[in-house]
Order: C-alpha cells, then structure tokens, then sequence
C-alpha cells in the first residue's frame, strides 16, 4: 500500500507558493479577489481513503475543470453524435485561441478548450429539461455531495468580461454549429465554469475516472470502461492546453487544469487527486500545482508511464 499521506507531507513542506512565480487570472475580475497565497492537496485513493493538507476544503472556481463532467453528461444524453461537432486531436494553442477555428470551420479540435466546451454546452441546453438545475444536480451525484454550486458572482463577473468567448461562439455560429441563443449558451457554460468545490471534493468527484467509470459509493455504472478510457484520453491530451505535452512529461497522468488555479490528476485504479493555488503561469495553469503533482509522481515512483 503506497504511503499517500507521507508523499502529501513532504510536498506541503517542500512547495513554497511565495517561492513559485504566477498571476491570479484577473480576466474574469471576481477571480482576482482570490488571495494569491491559497495552497491546498487532497488524494482520495481507489479504497476511498483521503488524506490532504493546506487549504484542501476550501471551496474555489473550477473553472475548466468542468469541462469533463460537461462532456461526461453530454455523451450520457447525446452518444457519440458529439464527435459530429467536436474533434479529439489536442489543440497545441491557448484555451481561447481564435485562429485554429477558422482553419477548421468552426468544429473545435477538443471539447476541452473553450470553444469546444461552448459547443458541448450548446449540446446540453438541447438534451436535458432544466440545464442548470440538472447540471449541479449531476455533479452532487458525482461527488456525493448535495452541497455543491454555483458561485453567481463569478458566473455575472465572467458574462461581464467574456469577449473572447463571445467571439468564439458568433464565430462557430456563423459556421451552423452553434443551434441555441448565443447568450444563453455562453450563460450556461459561465455557470458551469462557476461551480464551487475543494480539493477534497474534486478528487472524490474524480475518483469516477479512475474507478473504470463507477461510483465509488454505489458501484453505479456512470460511463462505460470504453468512454472512461476515451475520456482519460483526453485529459492526457488536451487537458492542459498548449501545455499537455509539458504536463505530461513533468507529470505523466491524465489530468484537467481550470484558471481558478484547480488542477485534478487521476491514477486509474489508484487513485485521484486535486491540487488548488492560484498563481497561474503564461499557458493558464497552476504553477504550485503542476509543481505538487510532479512531485507525488516523482516521490511514489508511479505514473501511466
Ligand atoms: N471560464 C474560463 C473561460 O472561459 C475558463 C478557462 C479556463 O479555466 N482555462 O475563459
């Protein structure tokens, strides 16, 4: 049995967030009131153990990391008709880069940018009854957690300030793949980014995609070994943007990162993590954190690869 809680130990005490540089995301203005200091880890193994330090309960904006559960409900309510208006090739440019859409018209490279998450929301606002109310609702029951929402101070922040978003999905519209209001599915995809949770929540919520695709709990099936292997893929891929390749390299698991300065990483069949400090670096992702995980892996000995 991997001694977890120690690794955690030795990188709470070896990783200095003062000692790291980044910036808070400050595009969306709410995010910016975040103090910059916050550092926290949580690991839920394949038995449900957990162990974590810092500020691993404190709730923050998951940002990008819904991105996975968005795409998890629309493949559960659409199939595989969502690779229609979505690739699975990583994009190599930033999350809401403008130019790749043109060459490719309008179909994002992934549903893990921000273009291919719209569409994916767009998706969603036709396959279930109340989006938003069925949205949270999912991702209480993936977490256990009836607790879980929306922070509708960061969603209104966010619809303030997204112009690049907004132009992404004019843009995908004019090319026929966006089928809604284009404000009411950039408000759904706010919501959805807006969503409030910890470490420790997160890497319970996680643990589904190291778990073959069932709930820890219940042993309920949510997405068949073949969509969990498919959606593991990705993350490796095009979690991190034009830095999964780096993310990879340094930390060798499949993972999601969000500019809340949340990033979850998964060991499937052993166990899933979630790391939160906000100072992010130039690509948009979690300094500390990609420091923590490149850590755990180092100290355990233990990657996919
Ligand atoms: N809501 C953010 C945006 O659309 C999400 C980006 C991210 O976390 N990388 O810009």
């Amino acid at each position: 049995m991997m001694d977890y809680q120690g690794s955690l130990h030795k990188i709470n005490k070896q990783i200095s967030v003062d000692d790291l540089n980044g910036k808070v995301a400050n595009y969306i203005p709410e995010l910016a009131n975040v103090p910059e200091d916050k550092f926290g880890m949580y690991l839920t193994n394949i038995e449900g153990e957990g162990s974590g330090f810092g500020d691993c309960n404190e709730r923050f904006s998951i940002q990008s990391i819904s991105k996975v559960p968005s795409l998890t409900l629309a493949l559960l309510t659409e199939g595989e008709r969502v690779w229609e208006r979505v690739g699975v090739e990583p994009s190599g440019d930033p999350f809401n880069s403008l130019v790749q859409l043109e060459y490719e018209n309008g179909v994002p490279r992934n549903p893990f940018i921000n273009a291919g998450a719209i569409v994916i929301c767009d998706i969603l606002l036709n396959t279930l009854k109340d989006p938003k109310k069925e949205y949270r609702e999912f991702i209480c029951k993936l977490s256990g957690n009836s607790s879980i929402t929306y922070d509708e101070k960061v969603a209104s922040s966010e619809k303030l300030t997204g112009h690049h978003n907004r132009a992404m999905i004019n843009f995908m519209k004019g090319y026929g793949n966006i089928n809604n209001d284009v404000e009411e599915v950039l408000d759904f995809y706010f919501h959805t980014c807006s969503i409030a949770m910890s470490c420790k929540e997160l890497s319970e919520m996680f643990l589904l995609y190291a778990n073959h695709g069932k709930l820890l709990s219940t042993g309920e099936e949510i997405l068949s070994a073949k969509r969990t292997k498919r959606l593991n893929a990705l993350m490796q891929t095009c979690g991190f943007y034009d830095e999964a390749g780096e993310f990879s390299f340094r930390v060798g698991l499949p993972g999601k990162s969000g500019v809340g300065g949340g990033i979850v990483a998964i060991y499937p069949n052993m166990y899933s993590t979630a790391v939160w400090s906000p100072k992010l670096n130039e690509k948009g992702n979690s300094t500390a954190g990609i420091a923590a995980l490149e850590m755990l892996t180092d100290i355990t000995g233990c990657s996919i690869f």
